[in-house]
């Protein structure tokens, strides 16, 4: 399972250290179990890289679509290879939102992040309003499809389901709907990738997840690890870390 921290643009050097001591305190199960990525803005990167346990990585939250040069005031994907910090979270739906990144402009850095040696989790998710049209599987299709387009292998990549109404909301999509989705989109990579990548691929859910949920939700045929916002920022995170153990008793 894989369980993905994501700090959002939040935190103090002070907020930083606490929440990293925590989590290097925190009795987890091991690597085999449950892989822990922790995202932060990137100018916390460096100080928690040197400083978090070595069983945990660490992630930037977006990096640039193409090689570095003249684009004041972003970071290149080689920047972050260079900084040797291994995954980066592409296409939160917030990025998608607020900056207008089209499917096609975050295909381009799921390509391009890759193609430096990054790990990438790649997000993807429907609004309220196209869950209420019947459009879910649509949306999320055409935002994959813009990923496979670009991508041939897929060993690095992980897929983050998160419906927008569930980010940051309190309202969880319940277990049943995590993973229908989670199904079609695996159903999905299986008629247009390839079996292997359909079978391989970890599919995570992230959309209000907490020390409550998290068990019922990871406990999902196709639910393979979470990505959570607002409660990696809460002692409850070692709970959720936790709660990969429900995969491996399955
Ligand atoms: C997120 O920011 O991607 C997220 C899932 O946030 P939250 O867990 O707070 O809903």
């Amino acid at each position: 399972m894989k369980i993905k921290y994501h700090w959002k643009c939040n935190g103090t050097g002070e907020e930083v250290k606490k929440i990293v001591n925590t989590l290097n305190e925190a009795q987890v199960p091991s690597q085999d179990v449950v892989e822990v990525v922790v995202s932060l803005p990137y100018v916390f990167l460096p100080l928690v890289k040197s400083t978090l346990r070595s069983d945990f990585h660490v992630a930037a939250q977006n990096c640039w679509v193409k090689k570095g040069g003249a684009f004041t005031g972003e970071v290149s994907a080689e920047m972050l290879v260079n900084l040797d910090i291994p995954w980066v979270i592409l296409g939160h739906s917030e990025r998608r939102a607020l900056l207008n990144e089209s499917n096609e402009f975050v295909g381009d850095k799921v390509a391009y992040a890759l193609a430096q040696g990054l790990k990438v989790i790649a997000c993807v998710g429907e609004t309220l309003e196209q869950r209420e049209a019947g459009s879910t599987m649509d949306v999320v299709a055409a935002q994959t499809k813009a990923i496979a387009d670009r991508v041939s292998n897929w060993s690095n990549v992980v897929i983050a389901y998160e419906p927008v109404w569930a980010i940051g909301t309190g309202k969880v999509a319940s277990p049943a709907q995590a993973q229908e989705v989670h199904d079609e989109l695996r159903k999905w990579l299986e008629k247009n990738v390839s079996d292997d990548v359909a079978a391989t691929t970890r599919i995570i859910y992230g959309g209000s997840v907490n020390g409550g949920n998290c068990k019922e939700l990871g406990g999902q045929a196709d639910v393979d690890g979470f990505l959570v916002g607002g409660a990696s920022l809460k002692p409850e995170f070692i709970d959720i870390i936790k709660a990969a153990e429900v995969k491996k008793s399955a």
